[in-house]
């Protein structure tokens, strides 16, 4: 796609009614500064990457005829239902692709807004490396994700604990309609504008739906099987999102709002790292509890128009909540048994998942690197080795391995499954204060590895050990930084 100058922006959202969103300006940086740019997303979008900033600058001059906006919205944030709406995010437009598919383009940490009940708006440039990072990486894991376009310096302070440097980050979207834009809806609108919501993101994110019999079902249908396989491939990869609020749930799948999200070294299931998540409502183990009670949450918004009798409304909802568990058993397992070689998954095979997880959490094992070592010989004696309970695991699985897809089979499967790298925190800690100051090469360094996590040789060794413990009990992340 022969790159343009500028980004050919739609703004389908803005023919939902107007309590849906405000129109914005982002703050005017009199200084701004690249810091990252992705060229080859810019490129796969059609914009060239030398002309980012300057288009940034153009759009916002006022002197075009866009419509800046935030979105209203609300949601359950640790369970308790609140107002909310993009207190620091605008979205620049809905930018069309060559194909013809729709990506909302959005700037994050730009200023107030006016949901910025008393946030300054604004973003420290940290933060916004890190969701850059971490997105990039999600991406590059196979998972859906928002994609993060660039980072730029504002010349501002932002003040925090200490004084940190201003950045925005510019990031791509299929959409950022989330649960709690339902609940919004639900809540605040009538009954017709929770059915304009909803035909709405059926014809921008599930079109094929629009003819079904009931396409509100059908939408509610999909979207438990989509978020299933989504939060399925987070815990394959050791992925903790943090803060799975019903505001950061979004109706296209993809994983977005990066804020205290980790990936997890030792396998145990409790494991949080959200400095505000003390009763670990977001750990690790408890991501396939919390995306049902979200989508619990969904189905609720629903309701009122999933049929005209309140009570054969609540069945069809019930009936398709209560498909969860069996959904998750099968994905996630089906994701798990490739990570042990196993293409095709069978119930008689989950024993082998769940024992091999309980003997890493009694081992303080390494998830990623556990994984990976089992798909080579010498490095399986090492775990072999650890003792006999997991030697007995070892033979076990070798002997159902063999019997029934070979041990070459069995390899080759794990080593498309099981990444080698996964951004440790220890390594993104030391990655993001060095480019704080200015030195990006770690930074770059860690972003190029990610770009085949499953691809092992010899100079990803620097990034495949697990910090040590100390580091691994204290670390905490933030939101909203
Ligand atoms: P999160 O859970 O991090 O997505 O954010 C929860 C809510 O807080 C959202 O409505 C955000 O827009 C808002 N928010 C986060 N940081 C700020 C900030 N610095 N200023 C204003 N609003 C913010
Ligand atoms: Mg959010």
């Amino acid at each position: 796609m022969k790159p343009q100058n500028t980004f050919r922006f739609e703004y389908s959202y803005l023919n939902l009614p107007e309590k849906f969103f405000s129109f914005e300006y982002p703050e005017v940086f009199i200084k701004p500064e690249i810091v990252k740019i992705n060229d080859k997303l810019c490129r796969d979008i059609g914009i060239a990457p030398e002309n980012l900033l300057r288009i940034i600058d153009e759009i916002k001059s006022g002197n075009n005829d866009k419509k800046f906006f935030s979105q209203a919205y609300a949601g359950h944030q640790f369970g308790h239902f609140t107002m909310l709406g993009d207190g620091r995010a605008i979205i620049l437009g809905e930018h069309i692709l060559e194909n013809g598919n729709r990506v909302d383009i959005q700037l994050k940490g730009s200023g107030r807004t006016a949901y910025s009940r008393n946030g300054d708006g604004k973003a420290t440039l940290k933060a916004m490396l890190r969701e850059y990072l971490i997105s990039e990486a999600m991406y590059n894991f196979g998972i859906s994700t928002s994609r993060s376009l660039a980072v730029f310096k504002t010349g501002e302070n932002v003040y925090r604990e200490q004084v940190n440097d201003g950045a925005v980050l510019l990031r791509l979207m299929k959409s950022h309609i989330r649960i709690g834009t339902f609940e919004y809806a639900a809540n605040f609108c009538t009954k017709n504008v929770l059915k304009e919501l909803s035909y709405y993101t059926i014809k921008r994110l599930y079109p094929e739906l629009i003819n079904e019999d009931n396409p509100i079902l059908s939408l509610l249908r999909k979207f438990i099987q989509i978020q299933v396989n989504l939060v399925a491939d987070w815990m394959r990869v050791g992925f903790i999102h943090g803060v799975m609020n019903t505001d950061n749930v979004a109706l296209s799948g993809e994983t977005f709002d990066y804020g205290p999200c980790a990936f997890m070294n030792y396998y145990n299931t409790s494991t949080v790292y959200s400095s505000i998540d003390h009763f670990g409502r977001y750990a690790y183990g408890n991501q396939p509890r919390i995306i049902k009670w979200n989508l619990a949450r969904f189905a609720e918004t629903l309701l009122p128009i999933l049929h005209d009798d309140e009570n054969i409304a609540i069945q069809l909802a019930q009936n398709e909540i209560n498909e969860f568990d069996n959904l998750w058993e099968s994905v996630y397992y089906e994701k798990m048994l490739k990570k042990i070689g196993f293409e095709a998954a069978s119930p008689d095979l989950y024993f082998l998942i769940d024992d091999i997880l309980k003997l890493m959490q009694k081992n303080y094992l390494d998830f990623t690197n556990t994984f990976f070592m089992l798909s080579d010989e010498n490095a399986r004696e090492i775990i072999s080795n650890k003792n006999d309970e997991l030697k007995e695991w070892v033979r076990i699985w070798e002997n159902i391995i063999t019997n029934k897809v070979g041990i070459d089979n069995a390899i080759t499967v794990m080593q498309k499954n099981n990444p080698v790298l996964i951004p440790r925190n220890h390594i993104v800690e030391k990655a993001l204060n060095e480019a704080l100051t200015g030195n990006l090469e770690l930074f770059e360094n860690l972003l190029k590895k990610t770009l085949k996590p499953y691809y092992y040789e010899v100079e990803t060794d620097d990034f495949m050990n697990p910090p040590d413990f100390d580091f691994e009990t204290r670390y905490q992340t933030f939101c909203g930084t």
